[in-house]
């Protein structure tokens, strides 16, 4: 499944190039082009869904180990912990209308915010 104009499924299919971190059988991460904090990633599904709604669960498991191998490799870089968010639908900030969740490496002290 593929939309035409997705800026993501253009990148899963190569179109558009990406320094890919982590690539699995239905997960691939990449560099935020406009980064947050110092190694803020996306982890975006290989098939097009909007958003997490869309996703079947039989997908969590292979989430969950694409989010693990991407923080491994910021936590080896110097990372101390970070966060996890992902924008479900245009009210709660989504802008690319494709299923993706932003791993946000966090240090002590970095003065960056989400809940506290
Ligand atoms: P959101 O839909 O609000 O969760 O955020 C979409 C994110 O995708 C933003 O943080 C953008 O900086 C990022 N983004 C948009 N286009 C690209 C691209 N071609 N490569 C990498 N990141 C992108
Ligand atoms: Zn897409």
């Amino acid at each position: 499944m593929e939309e035409g104009d997705c800026v993501f499924c253009k990148i899963v299919n190569g179109e558009i190039p990406a320094e890919k971190v982590y690539e699995g059988d239905n997960f691939v991460a990449f560099p935020d082009a406009n980064p947050k904090v110092e190694g803020h990633c996306l982890i975006v599904s290989k098939k097009h869904f909007a958003n997490v709604m869309d996703m079947p669960a039989s997908l969590g498991g292979e989430l969950i180990d694409a989010i693990k191998s991407v923080a491994e490799i910021k936590l080896k870089e110097g990372a101390e912990g970070f966060n996890l968010v992902m924008n479900n639908s245009p009210s709660a900030g989504q802008i690319v209308m494709h299923a993706h969740v932003h791993l946000l490496p966090r240090k002590k002290g970095d003065g960056f915010s989400i809940i506290r």
